[in-house]
């Protein structure tokens, strides 16, 4: 059966409660969350869904265990996720394995559309294959709203919501006309993310395992999703990959640096690519608009908490995008920065200490190999990864 094809909604002058630009997993999560408390929610996103996107699609149990609370752990049975029990880190001829419990593989494309499917159950209005711009307040300004454009096949519309959730990933095109109220910091050091889920190579995917294969100019992630297909995910520097002008090859080095002599041509699958991957806004809310997941600020996937780092600030947004709907107080921006800085961003400072010693070939030598004698300091640090969010309780939407 074909979808539907979707046709830009109509605007009938009040518009919507919400408006959540992007539907990956921040997205999808906050539109669903926030419809439930009874809000008229529109989220949209910019390409036809089901979509892949660049991501090694493994989920750990942190974020497993956000999505329990908020009743949505189901959606890995239902889309088949298999499970991930072990990280190898390979570097050279050192190998590290880290036990790991309660971690998830699975296609992102499946993913992301089970959640959108649930955030329609929820009420929400779903339109894919449409593009949102966010648009500068306009002078007399009214503070009660914030406009969005939509277009669609080249039909264009505006449409006003008392709240805009900016969830559209680390490119944030959505804020193309807003950036001087949004300003963003993208590290110089900063790797390129590809991606491709195929079954080329799926014999190199250990079942229950996501191989690490990590040099200093980048790292691979191997990990299989389901039979006979695996996620390949590679964080790796731009010097490298326009040595070998594409990212297939520049991935089959990595491999080939920890032995792995592949009898497939990685160049002739379909990688995805993004830009620069650790960035971070300088502002993560301001006069009705709220950014949350990738947009508000990333950090390189080595410790693969993307994810979770999106559906926990999600969760976590929702109740103030509720406030803000009934009524807008500077206050509610200053709140968005300080949760978003204490349960998100000092979580990412531990993976961007460990990108900048995966950068250093002798700092991955030697960290692996006190590893290895002293193997409790990786666990501790998986455990610390891993621990299930305590913050939900506290914010009833
Ligand atoms: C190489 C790589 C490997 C990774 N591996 C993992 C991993 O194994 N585990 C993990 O947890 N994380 C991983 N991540 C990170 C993870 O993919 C992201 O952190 C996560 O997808 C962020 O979710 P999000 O909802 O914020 O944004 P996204 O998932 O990026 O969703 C944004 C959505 O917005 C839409 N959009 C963009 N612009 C517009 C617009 N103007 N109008 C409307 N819609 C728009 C896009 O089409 C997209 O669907 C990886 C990242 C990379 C680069």
């Amino acid at each position: 059966m074909t979808a539907p094809r979707p046709s830009i909604p109509p605007s009938d002058g009040f518009d919507r409660d919400v408006i959540v630009i992007g539907a990956g997993p921040a997205g999808a999560v906050l539109a669903r969350q926030v419809a439930q408390s009874g809000l008229s929610v529109l989220l949209v996103d910019a390409k036809r869904f089901p979509r892949d996107k660049v991501c090694g699609g493994c989920l750990n149990a942190r974020a497993v265990s956000i999505l329990s609370a908020v009743g949505l752990e189901h959606v890995l049975a239902e889309i088949g996720a298999a499970p991930i029990e072990h990280v190898d880190f390979i570097s050279g001829a050192r190998c590290l394995s880290v036990p790991l419990q309660g971690g998830w593989c699975f296609r992102r494309r499946d993913f992301d559309q089970a959640l959108v499917q649930c955030a329609i159950a929820a009420g929400v209005e779903f339109q894919s294959g449409t593009v949102a711009t966010l648009l500068p307040e306009q002078a007399p300004s009214d503070p009660n709203f914030r406009q969005v454009r939509l277009q669609l096949d080249g039909e264009s519309i505006n449409l006003k919501a008392r709240c805009v959730v900016i969830s559209d990933g680390l490119n944030r095109r959505s804020l193309d006309e807003t950036s001087d109220e949004f300003p963003t910091r993208i590290s110089p050091y900063a790797w390129r993310g590809f991606s491709v889920t195929t079954p080329v190579g799926s014999q190199y995917a250990v079942p229950g395992a996501l191989r690490m294969i990590l040099t200093s100019s980048g790292y691979v992630g191997l990990a299989s999703c389901e039979s006979d297909q695996m996620n390949i995910a590679a964080a790796m520097s731009l010097k490298l990959v326009r040595r070998h002008k594409n990212p297939g090859l520049a991935a089959t080095e990595i491999l080939q640096s920890a032995g792995i002599q592949l009898d497939c041509d990685l160049s002739q699958v379909d990688w995805q690519g993004t830009g620069p991957l650790t960035r971070r806004s300088l502002t993560a809310a301001h006069r009705r608009v709220f950014l949350i997941g990738d947009s508000a600020g990333y950090v390189e996937p080595l410790t693969g908490e993307g994810m979770t780092w999106a559906i926990q600030s999600a969760v976590d947004a929702a109740p103030l995008v509720a406030r803000a709907v009934q009524d807008w107080s500077d206050s509610l921006a200053d709140e968005w920065t300080a949760r978003l800085n204490r349960s998100i961003r000092r979580r990412q400072l531990t993976c961007h200490l460990l990108t900048t010693a995966v950068r250093s070939r002798w700092l991955t030598a030697a960290c692996l190999s006190v590893a290895s004698f002293l193997p409790v300091a990786p666990q501790l640090i998986a455990s610390h990864l891993n621990r299930p969010a305590k913050t939900l309780t506290n914010c009833p939407i």
